[in-house]
């Protein structure tokens, strides 16, 4: 009875198999020293502990967002798009990592029915990672979305996965027809295109070695950009949702206890230190900045860039995520008018599906507009007229209550009154 198991270098003379560990040797270093480098950047940050409360807290948002996807699902193309690519990767790249367990590890794993089970899961979750590609490309081409950049450079990565995701099926196809095993037909996508390449010169044995290698050299090109692309998410993305300080959608991090300070009268010593250069963020704020995939949701519902204020939240992650490298002022690269425009909404956070705060990064950074004395010009007269008039209007204190006439708005003073007359 033939042996069931993974012939891993199947027809692969000992200069391609050299060739390929050298180039796996410098693509896991392209990788290592990209991520060594953003990680020093993060930690230029202000230092934020990880608190173990907040990782328990993340975990079932973690699955909700990872896991379920329950964001990106809320677009059903682009759900199923992104669930079919990532579910997809993950797979291919588990089954990658076993091959290397099984062959460099020398701990034989892909054997016997486990290695059917293996070459059939990873044949249907290879398709649907070709086909949520598809469905990306499609989608950015026919500009299906228009939050979406459509760039270049976006879709040179879809095309690097597709045609790492084809080439995958090349080189089984090929082994496939010329490879006689009785267990063939569980590779279900392998074994239908050997019956096609069957007779072809191209797709055929003599070829092999060089789709062979041209498959893993274009992995090992993925491996290599990815801390020096948005492609940078795949690890962000899921670092920030658990691990980031809890901070959902409506909570305000303040620098101070208000209440404290208001019933300790100490608003002479309150000293605020705000964000006025990259290094004033927290380390996880700065991380967060590199999970952002550039999807632009948070711009499709923010209601000042809806409005045509000069802010979009999209551009606000990105323009940090871009000058991290030199601990660069803050206004050298956002305006105070984009700071200013920001109304706290949280539309941007509730919609982020990989939990980035932006209200956290615009308030830090507005304050540091405060400490740079940079303050709104409505704002201040508001300010001004409450602390000279105390009445926002800049008219007499007495007129104050003038905008409610006709309105019916209960007054604070005549319900008291009413309430001591229903007392009495
Ligand atoms: S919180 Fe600010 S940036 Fe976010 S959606 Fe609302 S207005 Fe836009
Ligand atoms: S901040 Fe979040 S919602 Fe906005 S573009 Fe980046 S990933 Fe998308």
């Amino acid at each position: 009875m033939q042996t069931i198991q993974r012939d891993t270098f199947w027809m692969i003379s000992t200069n391609y198999k050299l060739t390929l560990y050298i180039l796996a040797a410098i693509a896991i270093g392209f990788f290592i020293y990209g991520f060594y480098r953003r990680y020093r950047l993060w930690k230029r940050g202000v230092r934020e502990k990880v608190r173990w409360n907040d990782v328990k807290a993340n975990i079932g948002f973690f699955y909700k967002m990872v896991i379920e996807q329950k964001k990106i699902k809320r677009d059903p193309l682009y759900g199923w798009m992104h669930r079919f690519t990532s579910y997809g990767f993950v797979i291919l790249f588990i089954g990658t990592v076993l091959v290397m367990i099984d062959y460099d590890f020398k701990i034989p794993l892909l054997k016997g029915k486990f290695y059917l089970y293996y070459e059939l899961i990873l044949d249907i979750f290879g398709v649907f990672f070709i086909i949520g590609l598809l469905i990306a490309m499609i989608v950015r081409v026919l500009k299906k979305r228009e939050r979406l950049r459509n760039g270049l450079v976006d879709q040179a990565f879809l095309i690097l996965l597709l045609l790492i995701g084809i080439g995958g099926y090349i080189i089984e196809g090929i082994r496939l027809t010329e490879a006689e095993n009785s267990y063939a037909q569980w590779s279900i996508v392998g074994y239908a295109l050997s019956g096609l390449f069957q007779g072809s010169s191209f797709f055929s044995i003599e070829y092999y070695p060089i789709w062979w290698l041209s498959h893993s050299i274009l992995a090992f090109i993925l491996i290599a950009i990815i801390p020096y692309t948005k492609l940078l998410h795949f690890l962000t993305a899921p670092i920030n949702i658990l691990f980031q300080p809890v901070k959902r959608t409506g909570k305000i991090n303040t620098p101070y206890n208000l209440e404290e300070m208001s019933e300790e009268e100490r608003y002479e010593s309150l000293k605020i230190k705000g964000v006025t250069k990259i290094s004033d963020f927290t380390n996880w704020q700065l991380l967060s900045t590199d999970a952002c995939t550039e999807c632009g949701r948070c711009d499709s519902q923010c209601p000042a860039n809806n409005s045509g204020k000069p802010l979009a939240p999209r551009s606000i992650v990105m323009k940090i995520r871009d000058h991290m490298q030199n601990d660069e002022e803050v206004l050298s690269f956002i305006g105070p008018e984009e700071l200013q425009s920001c109304t706290t909404c949280g539309a941007c956070v509730e919609v982020c599906p990989v939990s980035i705060n932006h209200i956290d990064l615009i308030l830090s950074m507005r304050r540091g507009l405060i400490q740079n004395q940079i303050i709104d010009q409505e704002a201040e007269n508001t300010l001004v007229h409450l602390e000279e008039q105390h009445n926002i209007f800049g008219k007499p204190w007495s007129d104050r209550e003038n905008w409610s006439k006709g309105l019916n708005v209960p007054v604070i003073e005549n319900v008291e009154k009413n309430k001591e007359k229903e007392g009495a």
